[in-house]
């Protein structure tokens, strides 16, 4: 491989080739040692990487990057037993690498390549924003914002995730709580499909919870209300409160793609099976929640991904430039600092501790030196490129010798 100039796009094999340093030969390989290198087990001292490939007790199938398994596990070592024990059950599924639906061999454009994974896949759907579906958006966007007037008296928060963009912890708590208002507006709503003359009663705790809420004086719209429920519901049916029977409906058809509530239903809300501190948790490790951090693709409320330095998308980027302008390969293979740089922390850091006391105070320059020594671990470590815990013990290190 190395050397090889391609003249046309790289292929998901050629750039797999590339990115694993000649090691995998096919996009499959790659998807398959990421699978293997996920689930196995690996007891380390510091056990900052997930073990196992279990997140909360949980496999991820299909496997994700080292980068994201290092962060996945900063998620759960941040969280107390309690949250632990209270989030860990609501978690069905996680979903990790895959290929693009009916095509083994190609990547899935957003799931392809380690950097991303979906939480309760069938029950966090994906409310607005999910790539070639403009229409349907436009479809959406006004009964979002009809809904959330009507049962809370301002508008959806849904249509604005885009502009909403925050990788803020406490930005995402905000916007989480929002969303959630909106998650309980949709149970108390869409309960009336199955029991219209349930209406009085849900007017009135609109009147009585919701000042702001622009009910029409008439109430509300049984007629607006199913026109609603088919443009979100990919599986529209009626329940039967008596017998529990179900009435399946004819989907409202669509130009493209499928409907946001796909698997789950308006019915039950949107949010609970994403628990506020997994997701703060999840960004306060250093991951992107796909209902705010993805541009103009926002409101995949299921999605997290690591995107930054260092992850196999940047990587990507750099090798499909590299292989566009028929540069020859680097010697030493893409993946290969990480671990270099680990090791060379590791066992620098003994060295560090006795040399840097020794040195403190002795020589003119010394605190400069150390303090640029730190901005430069500080870097490595924002920039993923070695082992969190490394870093903070060789920063400690340092910090600990600096003369005031
Ligand atoms: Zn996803």
């Amino acid at each position: 491989m190395k050397g090889r100039a391609l003249m046309a796009a790289p292929s998901a094999d050629a750039i797999a080739r590339e990115l694993s340093g000649g090691t995998d030969a096919t996009w499959r390989d790659f998807a398959a040692r990421m699978k293997r290198e996920t689930e196995a087990v690996e007891p380390k001292e510091s056990d900052d990487v997930l073990v196992n490939g279990k997140f909360l007790g949980h496999a991820i199938d299909g496997g994700v990057s080292l980068l994201v398994r290092r962060r996945l596990r900063k998620a759960e070592l941040s969280l107390s037993r309690e949250q632990w024990d209270a989030i860990a059950p609501k978690i069905l599924t996680i979903g990790g690498i895959r290929p693009k639906r009916g095509s083994p061999d190609v990547p899935d454009r957003g799931h392809g390549w380690g950097d991303s994974f979906d939480i309760n896949a069938d029950r966090c759907p994906y409310l607005i924003g999910e790539g070639p579906e403009a229409e349907l958006d436009a479809e959406l966007r006004p009964v979002y914002n009809r809904i959330a007037e009507l049962i809370l008296g301002r508008k959806s928060v849904i249509p604005r995730l885009r502009e909403r963009q925050t990788t803020q912890p406490e930005a995402v708590r905000a916007l989480w709580h929002e969303l959630e208002a909106e998650s309980d507006a949709f149970k108390r709503y869409f309960s009336l499909l199955n029991n219209r003359n349930n209406m009085p009663t849900v007017v009135n705790w609109v009147r009585a919870n919701s000042p702001q809420a622009s009910l029409p004086p008439e109430g509300l719209s049984y007629e607006e209300l199913l026109k609603q429920y088919l443009i979100l519901a990919q599986q529209p049916k009626l329940i039967d409160l008596k017998t529990g029977n179900e009435r399946k409906l004819a989907p409202k058809p669509t130009k493209q793609g499928d409907r946001p509530f796909a698997h789950s239903d308006p019915r039950d809300g949107f949010l609970d099976a994403l628990p506020e501190e997994l997701v703060v948790a999840l960004v306060k490790a250093g991951l992107d929640w796909g209902a705010c951090a993805m541009g103009s693709q926002s409101g995949d409320l299921m999605h997290f991904q690591y995107v930054g330095p260092g992850s196999n998308k940047v990587k990507i980027l750099e090798i499909t430039r590299r292989l566009a302008q028929q540069e020859p390969v680097p010697d030493r293979p893409l993946n290969e600092p990480t671990e270099a740089l680990a090791q060379i922390l590791e066992t620098g850091q003994a060295a560090l501790g006795s040399n840097l006391a020794a040195l403190a105070g002795s020589a003119p320059g010394v605190a400069e030196a150390l303090d640029t020594l730190a901005a430069l671990l500080t870097a490595v470590k924002a920039a993923g490129q070695a082992d969190d815990a490394l870093v903070d013990r060789a920063l400690a290190g340092v910090r600990a010798v600096r003369p005031a």
